[in-house]
């Protein structure tokens, strides 16, 4: 009885506050972004706007509601690493990470990638008829994406989603401050990629040194069709995998001004012409 009566005062000492860091990075980050868009000259979010269909505030309200779904099971998530961790399952390091900065540097880059490769092979499978209805479909929902549908998961696409981190802590000892960077730089990625605006400088994706990273357009795409673009950082694994939007480069160009104009440039529904 002891023993429940610890578990649960531990759970209400620890719970509320990884809730309230997990709503309020959601929130800081959506909230921005939508803020910075709305602020923005008008000309250039028009000019830079990547689908003609703008989102409803019914589209906003649903992504919001099933986003804070997604908050809880990410806090629970959150929970299981704060027990795992006190009873040795992960590693979580404390104090200055600056001992050891090339192997803190090194932890998050292997993070970012691993979660990349991650988030391409979980978000496929999450596209198998078999699976899309009962992962996937409310994510898909949002055709026009905004900020917001940063969360905007079914449950169980929430679940996998939390998965990552346990999985990568059972095999990486993981710095605190590596850990709040890559969550930081996770949740960001992710807004940025549901702008619905452009947010990359001109001419990023046909840079010799910088294409590798994924523009706004690229998970745009994937949701005006389901179809290509699975993955979130890099284009590494769509490309190896041919599951690269055709249009992608193209549609790049068109959001930022560069008239490229191809015949394949011309799938209206997808991005609109500035
Ligand atoms: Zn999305
Ligand atoms: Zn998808």
């Amino acid at each position: 009885m002891d023993c429940l009566t610890d578990r649960i005062a531990d759970f209400l000492a620890f719970f509320p506050t990884i809730l309230a860091i997990d709503a309020a990075r959601y929130a800081i980050a959506a909230g921005a972004l939508a803020v910075v868009l709305r602020l923005a000259p008008a000309g250039w979010t028009t000019a830079r706007r990547l689908q003609s269909r703008l989102a409803s505030r019914a589209d906003r309200t649903r992504e919001i509601g099933y986003s804070l779904l997604t908050i809880v099971i990410f806090a629970l998530n959150g929970y299981g690493v704060h027990l795992g961790a006190r009873h040795g399952l992960f590693t979580i390091m404390s104090g200055p990470p600056a001992a050891d900065l090339v192997q803190a540097v090194a932890t998050l880059v292997l993070m970012i990638v691993a979660h990349d490769t991650y988030f391409y092979w979980t978000h496929r499978a999450m596209h198998h008829p078999r699976l899309f209805r009962f992962f996937h479909r409310t994510h898909h929902r949002s055709h026009t994406p905004t900020p917001w549908a940063a969360y905007a998961f079914d449950w169980p696409e929430a679940a996998v989603q939390a998965g990552f981190l346990p999985l990568f802590l059972l095999v990486v000892p993981v710095h605190g401050v590596v850990l709040f960077v890559f969550i930081a730089h996770m949740i960001l990625r992710n807004v940025m990629g549901h702008a619905g605006v452009e947010l990359f400088p001109r001419g990023w994706a046909r840079s010799r040194w910088l294409a590798w990273i994924t523009v706004t357009v690229h998970h745009d795409l994937h949701h005006a069709t389901a179809r290509w673009n699975y993955g979130l950082y890099f284009r590494w694994w769509d490309r190896i995998m041919g599951t690269e939007h055709p249009d992608y480069v193209q549609a790049f160009d068109r959001a930022t001004g560069e008239r490229r104009e191809t015949s394949e440039a011309r799938d209206a529904t997808l991005v609109e012409k500035a």
